[in-house]
């Protein structure tokens, strides 16, 4: 295992073996007289505000969820109303009523917010990259903070030699595959009956629950993974998030592209090299990778006016930071607003129904 501070230098990942951090900043290898760019970047600042505000808007809804659960618990009357948002939390439930709503046409009583959110995120990624794992997602945006901390505590972040990097990456596609297999073979009537059932009705109660009362396995495991996140780039989303996968693949039809202009370029591979992703931005003209989470932080990076920028295909426009932002915003608010107006936003369970099962949601597993 060898370190050297930084990170990515995209030229030195294939040669080297064994864990590793990547080299200096290389020198430009190429001298080319080049336009520096006006003006201060300022997609980063726009993303990670866009980032914390989500982040915060997860932990209002986590805090008010816990306080009706609380409730229910202490058998008192809830002084919230349950939080539908919270349904962001189940992505696999927001795959079976999508495949229900897909069968029947109609939208299912239990858990609909996960499906409008499963269908929002993925039309999120199928319009603006996979934009909700870089722009949106509390846990990419923890990662990132992870091994940011990493980097700046250590002045290093360690890369996985290039045959361990894909094959750990392809981890996430085979989980997603087994999701998909499973949910794809059950029939509409058997989603209704899955979800319908006391442990489908309260599956958000029994998450909280898993990281309430956390088993000594679970812990150890969520311990080892912030502690790998601290020294591999987004090590969970890189390798083990099935949810990403799944953006990353929608992603693959978006019509944003990172585009290098190869004739202004210098060559310098400061792309590269803040990519988390490790992607070779500075050797190719377009970024087509289901990696890419469109962060912009190769954009930021590159010092040359006019050479790399998201672009909207066909028409090559430069799609800047505050549009893509822009774009996120009126997708989700336009998503769940429309949900609530068309009443696919609540679960409609009865308050005794929740009051019967919550304080005896240890006695229901998975069926
Ligand atoms: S290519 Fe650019 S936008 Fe895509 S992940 Fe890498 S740094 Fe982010
Ligand atoms: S695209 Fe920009 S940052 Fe990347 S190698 Fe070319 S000049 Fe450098």
């Amino acid at each position: 295992m060898r370190g050297v501070t930084g990170v990515t230098e995209p030229g030195a990942v294939g040669r080297q073996a064994g864990i590793m951090t990547a080299a200096p900043p290389q020198a430009c290898r190429e001298k080319k007289a080049y336009r520096k760019k006006a003006g201060k970047d300022r997609s980063q600042p726009v993303r990670r505000a866009v980032q914390v505000a989500f982040l915060l808007l997860n932990v209002w809804i986590g805090a008010e969820f816990y306080l009706w659960v609380r409730a229910f618990e202490t058998g008192g009357a809830p002084i919230v109303s349950r939080p539908p948002g919270v349904e962001g939390w189940l992505p696999i439930a927001g795959m079976m009523n999508s495949k229900y709503l897909f069968e029947t046409g109609r939208v299912p009583a239990v858990h609909p917010s996960a499906m409008v959110l499963f269908l929002t995120f993925t039309g999120l990624s199928l319009l603006v990259r996979k934009s909700f794992c870089g722009w949106l997602c509390p846990v990419g945006t923890v990662s990132e903070y992870l091994w940011k901390l990493g980097r700046d505590t250590f002045r290093r972040n360690w890369l996985l030699p290039r045959w361990l990097d894909i094959g750990l990456r392809s981890l996430k596609y085979v989980l997603l595959g087994l999701f998909v297999y499973a949910v794809g073979s059950m029939s509409a009537a058997a989603i209704l009956q899955f979800l319908q059932s006391p442990y489908g009705i309260i599956a958000d109660v029994k998450m909280l629950n898993f990281f309430r009362h956390l088993s000594v396995t679970a812990a150890v495991v969520i311990g080892l993974l912030v502690l790998l996140s601290i020294f591999v780039q987004n090590f969970w989303c890189r390798y083990l998030c099935p949810y990403g996968a799944l953006m990353g693949l929608a992603a693959l039809l978006s019509p944003l592209r990172i585009r290098r202009n190869a004739a202004t370029c210098i060559d310098c591979a400061k792309c590269a090299k803040a990519c988390p992703e490790r992607l070779p931005v500075d050797r190719l003209v377009q970024i087509r990778s289901a990696e890419c989470i469109g962060c912009l932080e190769c954009v930021a990076a590159c010092p040359v006016e006019d050479t790399l920028d998201m672009q909207l295909l066909g028409v090559r426009r430069r799609v800047p930071a505050w549009a893509m932002a822009a774009a996120i915003a009126v997708i989700f608010c336009g998503a769940t607003g429309w949900a609530i107006h068309a009443g696919h936003w609540q679960t409609h369970v009865p308050a005794e129904v929740y009051g019967e099962l919550i304080p005896r949601a240890r006695e229901f597993s998975h069926p």
